[in-house]
């Protein structure tokens, strides 16, 4: 259905009007605002607090899941080397907050009866926030779709207990383990490469007949300034793993354990397929992008409508797609929404100006990490400016400070 931009954003004016005048006016009668964030995970979170913290707004947080677990460092439990306890949180603190959450899985957002539609019925909104995370292009792989039970991708939550039964079948049996790496944009691009150390030390430290076998669409490892130091940590696994640069994967035949890639045939024991991504279903549904969400910079409002706000990985920009940055840009969108309920300007954007940055970890072995920061500026009408600063080697300070962030940020998210 199209509609006017025009009638639709003296729609959205008239109506933030009216939301600014119950603020300002008649607040201790008028209902608050409401708000739905849907997705509670690193950017919902992030939008959810904020908001129920201002006390200007009802939030509602949509979430399929009844609690909550970290992809970031959760290689360390595929790898066997910690209980999956440490990377799970339950939302008892959102309660907490007043923040209604409701636990289903949202099938569709209604645009124009300004509605988010659950299984359960229907939440209507004066601002949406959608962080709903990522999903996987099956069909990118011929052969996977029959194969999904058995070849589990584990890059959203909960999904990597699947893969660690994987990874301990192969430690116990031997063979060949093979990660398979997509061309990004792809949520943490490192984690591939870093799931696979994890496992090849294990292959070392027990002494296993097997390899583990990265192969990678990309000519080096992703993102490209982090080449550098993840090839030298997959190197210092010479004997436990190898790497298959520049090798493009079609196809996978299951029964007889076969990759098809543009260097013939792969065997596996087993196989962790990392597959392309794209936004969840939802977002094309309601018309607010193809692949990725189409989003305005700074404000990451999507750029079909003004009401919602599309942040976290399912975002279409050029920034990566990080935790990190999803938290912090929930926070951000938070604030704004608040500041558009209390009617108060935007702030005039003269030059280029910040976006929430990002840090992410990649472990090379249990105890050695290193540390991907990522700045972004964007000026207006251009595209995002990144700079990054990696360490040029892993080592056991960045492991400590990956820990260290973790814990800090479940704790903004959680605690
Ligand atoms: C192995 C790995 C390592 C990583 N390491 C790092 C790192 O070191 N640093 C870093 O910053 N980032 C890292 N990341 C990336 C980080 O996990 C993502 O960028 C982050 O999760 C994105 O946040 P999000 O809010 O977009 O999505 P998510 O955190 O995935 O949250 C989406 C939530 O939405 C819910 N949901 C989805 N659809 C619906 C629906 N229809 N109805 C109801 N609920 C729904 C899901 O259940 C989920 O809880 C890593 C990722 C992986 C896979």
């Amino acid at each position: 259905m199209t509609r006017s931009t025009i009638s639709r954003r003296a729609v959205v004016h008239a109506g933030l009007a009216a939301s600014a005048a119950l603020v300002a006016g008649c607040a201790t009668t008028a209902a608050k605002p409401r708000v739905v964030v849907l997705g509670g995970g690193w950017g919902g979170l992030g939008a959810a607090r904020t908001l129920a913290r201002s006390g200007k707004v009802e939030v509602t947080l949509v979430e399929a899941n009844d609690a909550f677990m970290s992809c970031p460092l959760s290689a360390h439990y595929i790898a066997g080397l910690q209980p999956a306890t440490d990377f799970q949180r339950n939302y008892a603190a959102i309660d907490a907050m007043g923040i209604r959450r409701v636990r289903e899985r949202a099938s569709a957002i209604d645009r124009s009866g300004s509605a988010v539609v659950t299984p359960g019925g229907r939440l209507p909104y004066d601002f949406l926030v959608l962080s709903p995370g990522i999903e996987y292009m099956e069909e990118a792989v011929s052969g996977y779709a029959e194969a999904r039970a058995q070849l589990p991708v584990g890059f959203r939550a909960f999904e990597q207990s699947a893969v660690r039964a994987q990874v301990e079948r192969f430690l116990a049996n031997g063979g060949s383990f093979v990660i398979s790496v997509p061309k990004p944009p792809y949520r943490c691009p490192p984690a591939p490469y870093e799931r696979a150390c994890l496992i090849a030390e294990q292959v070392r430290r027990r002494g296993v007949k097997g390899k583990v076998i990265v192969v990678d669409t990309n000519p080096n490892p992703m993102p490209p300034p982090t080449a550098k130091p993840l090839v030298a940590a997959m190197r210092s696994y010479a004997a436990e793993l190898e790497y298959l640069p520049s090798t493009d994967l079609s196809a996978v035949d299951i029964g007889r354990r076969r990759l098809t890639t543009t260097m013939g045939d792969v065997p596996f024991t087993e196989a962790n397929l990392v597959l392309p991504m794209r936004a969840p279903a939802l977002i094309r549904q309601a018309g607010l992008g193809e692949r990725w969400a189409a989003i305005k910079l700074p404000s990451f409002v999507s750029q079909a409508d003004e009401k919602i706000y599309v942040i976290g990985d399912a975002q279409g920009t050029p920034l990566p797609k990080s935790g990190h940055v999803a938290f912090g840009t929930g926070v951000q969108v938070g604030h704004d929404i608040v500041r558009r309920v209390s009617g108060e300007a935007a702030p005039a954007a003269s030059g280029p100006v910040s976006l929430p940055p990002g840090l992410c970890w990649a472990s090379a072995s249990h105890d050695k990490a290193i540390m991907i920061s990522v700045g972004a500026t964007v000026a207006p009408g251009e595209a995002p400016k990144m700079s990054f600063q990696i360490d040029p080697e892993a080592n056991t300070a960045s492991s400590q400070g990956a820990t260290a962030w973790g814990r800090t940020m479940w704790k903004n998210m959680l605690g």
